[in-house]
């Protein structure tokens, strides 16, 4: 079989010789956008079951149909991470999601604050965002973009277990780093907020959680879609599968 330089993910369980059929817009990306024909191979990821090598059986202007041949890489979960942070202008929420998803977040999940000045999203848009980042970096996992959800209430409902990674602008040049002796693999959120900051009623709400931890982004205030990559950088150098 050919080497495989195109990776798909794809809504079917995968395991060796099952038979995949192509949507109309795969099969117009595999063979109008990228030529591939019969014989060719594609590699294949289904979120769940590792990456496999597929070969074009039949292909199309509207479908087509892959043949699952092997795996070529087990299946590689993220840490249990949420990114939450309240959208902004549309480029940069794409951006948002992308390098999220790039940088390894379980979960993406828009929050409205009480300054975000984005109040409606595309989820199905910001969704297929995370879906191209992990087909492009060699991902196996896809995070799954939630639709708006509002901050006051998933605060008011946090799980006692996860941790909350506050990053804080009005802790911008304070010594306020993420502790390094903190438990690994236990379930942790990281929240941006908006280009307005945090409101004081929000400061005081997270200040009154047991699971925050309030961060320093270093001395500079950062955009927010500078500090989403900031703080999950940050987050998995120090906890996450970077180490
Ligand atoms: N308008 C706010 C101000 O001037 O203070 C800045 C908000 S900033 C553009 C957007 C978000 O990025 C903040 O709410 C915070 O979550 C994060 N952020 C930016 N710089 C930061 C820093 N130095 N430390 C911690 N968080 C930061």
């Amino acid at each position: 079989m050919k080497t495989a330089k195109i990776r798909l993910y794809v809504e079917h369980r995968l395991g060796e010789g099952q038979t995949i059929p192509l949507t109309r817009e795969q099969a117009h990306y595999l063979f109008g956008v990228m030529r591939l024909a019969v014989g060719d191979a594609v590699l294949l990821f289904d979120g769940q079951h590792g990456e496999w090598r597929a070969e074009v059986v039949e292909a199309g202007k509207r479908g087509g149909v892959l043949l699952v041949a092997e795996q070529t890489a087990p299946q590689r979960d993220p840490p249990d991470l949420w990114l939450m942070f309240a959208p902004i202008k549309k480029a940069r929420t794409d951006f948002i999601v992308e390098k999220a998803a790039e940088m390894g977040a379980a979960r993406i999940i828009p929050v409205q604050t009480d300054f975000t000045n984005s109040e409606r999203i595309r989820q199905d848009r910001l969704q297929a965002h995370a879906v191209e980042a992990a087909e492009q970096c060699g991902g196996t996992y896809v995070p799954e973009v939630c639709d708006l959800h509002r901050l006051d209430r998933m605060l008011a409902d946090w799980p006692a277990e996860r941790r909350l990674m506050f990053c804080d602008e009005g802790l911008a040049g304070h010594a306020a780093a993420l502790a390094g002796d903190l438990p690994r693999g236990t379930p942790w959120a990281i929240l941006i907020g908006p280009e307005g900051g945090f409101s004081d009623g929000e400061r005081a709400k997270l200040a009154a959680m047991p699971q925050a931890h309030a961060v320093s982004l270093g001395p500079r205030i950062l955009r927010a879609d500078t500090a989403a990559v900031a703080g999950m950088t940050l987050w998995q150098q120090v906890l996450g599968d970077w180490a």
